[in-house]
């Protein structure tokens, strides 16, 4: 097929995230990748800011990853996990529970980040129900969050940013508390947590969890808030006896600066969701993880096993090449990497901070955000970042990058230049 009719397929055929099937944007048709690299079918190369949306923590086709993909597909890419078991599944499952905060010990794999939160919420009703608390089945969660697009990962979802308005008739309703103010390096300020701790008080009794992003407000408003509010999201919770549930499928793999967004606060929460950089963006997966307590809870009273099962869970082709993906991050030099693109993203952005169309200018690890006044002109500004050579993908007012960590020093300075040249034309 060339070129312009693999397009108009497209076009015609395919509905991408978030797109209109009448009216879609132009999609620009990608020949390969590599490192940090995506080539377009004309030639171009573009410098990913993206990591394909978190996951490509290694940039594209690292050889140690292609290898393990070579690997297992010969010896099985899958294999049903009812009544089977694998080592790719059982090598996974212990890589995760050493690097994770102690205490996380079950390990539920299942197949994109979206799922892993129905998990994790079936999983706190189940825990409740089954210990004797039946009535407790709601979640208290905080504005500005995303946890994905499935259903109840929608009903968690910031109920203004999200899409509850569309779906009102069918989500159910829960809590919601003030979104935490407080920034990462700012001063702390105990009123911070007032919100939470009215509705948490209030409600604890129909309460099973409270679930949230830890740190980092990803898809939500690309926020970073104060590790302190989650010391006292857990200290709350523990007061009340209801579960903790992170939402790592951002932060995890040492995006923030940290290796999960919980280690800035120095919490274990009682489950925990994992998924896009689990497997350097090569495949999809998921994984959950919980307490020792959570497990036995749900396997107590009636009916004694947990709800769950999808067809390809533990899939081996993904569960081995997420092991090769974190032992090649815990082998690497990640933490220096990370701290090394936080500084050029801080002075590569700063020149953003003088322009009259820019709110804010922000930098968290290895991600970088400058946030807008006003919506970009995403047609507009996506042609201008591929007229410069780099693939930056903002969404509303926000323009950001998260790129992969083996980004050099000259292609994240050729990015940051393109987003300063491209957000002050926007201002024209
Ligand atoms: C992307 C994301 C999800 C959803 O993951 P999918 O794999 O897209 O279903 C959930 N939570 C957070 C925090 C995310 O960033």
């Amino acid at each position: 097929m060339d070129t312009q009719t693999l397009l108009n397929y497209d076009r015609e055929h395919l509905w991408h995230p978030y797109t209109s099937m009448e009216d879609p944007l132009p999609v620009y048709p990608v020949e390969s990748a590599a490192g940090v690299r995506i080539r377009l079918m004309d030639g171009r190369e573009l410098i990913d800011g993206m990591a394909s949306w978190w996951s490509a923590i290694h940039g594209y086709s690292p050889p140690v990853l292609v290898q393990a993909l070579q690997e297992q597909a010969v010896r099985m890419s899958h294999v049903m996990f009812g009544g089977l078991t694998h080592g790719p599944a059982v090598e996974l499952a212990k890589l995760l529970v050493d690097m994770t905060p102690a205490g996380l010990e079950k390990v539920f794999l299942c197949d994109s980040g979206s799922v892993a939160v129905e998990v994790a919420m079936k999983m706190a009703i189940q825990y409740h129900h089954a210990t004797g608390h039946p009535r407790r089945c709601r979640f208290l969660t905080i504005r500005s969050g995303y946890h994905g697009d499935t259903f109840h990962a929608m009903s968690v979802s910031d109920p203004q940013g999200g899409m509850h308005h569309l779906f009102a008739g069918s989500l159910p309703q829960y809590y919601f508390a003030d979104r935490p103010e407080c920034l990462f390096s700012h001063v702390w300020d105990g009123r911070d947590i007032a919100s939470f701790a009215r509705l948490i008080e209030q409600h604890h009794q129909e309460l099973c969890a409270v679930i949230l992003e830890p740190i980092v407000q990803g898809a939500g408003g690309m926020r970073f808030y104060h590790p302190e509010y989650l010391r006292q999201v857990r200290r709350l919770c523990d007061t009340f006896g209801v579960l903790l549930i992170v939402d790592e499928i951002a932060t995890g793999f040492g995006r923030s600066g940290a290796l999960f967004g919980c280690d800035h606060a120095g919490i274990t929460p009682d489950i925990m969701c994992l998924g896009k950089a689990i497997t350097g963006g090569t495949m999809t997966l998921a994984a959950v993880l919980a307490t020792a307590e959570v497990g036995l809870g749900v396997s107590q009273g009636s009916p004694g096993v947990f709800m769950h099962g999808p067809t390809f869970m533990g899939n081996p082709l993904a569960c081995h090449v997420a092991c090769a993906s974190i032992r090649l991050l815990l082998e690497s030099d990640w933490q220096q990497k990370v701290g090394r693109i936080e500084q050029l993203l801080e002075e590569g952005l700063a020149p953003c901070r003088e322009l009259a169309q820019v709110r804010d200018v922000r930098v968290l690890g290895a991600i970088g955000v400058v946030e807008m006044k006003e919506p970009v002109a995403m047609r507009e500004i996506q042609a201008a970042f591929v007229e410069r050579g780099v693939w930056v993908r903002p969404f509303g007012r926000l323009v950001y990058v998260m790129p992969p960590y083996c980004i050099s020093a000259v292609d994240l300075q050729t990015l940051t230049a393109a987003i300063v040249e491209v957000v002050a034309g926007e201002g024209q």
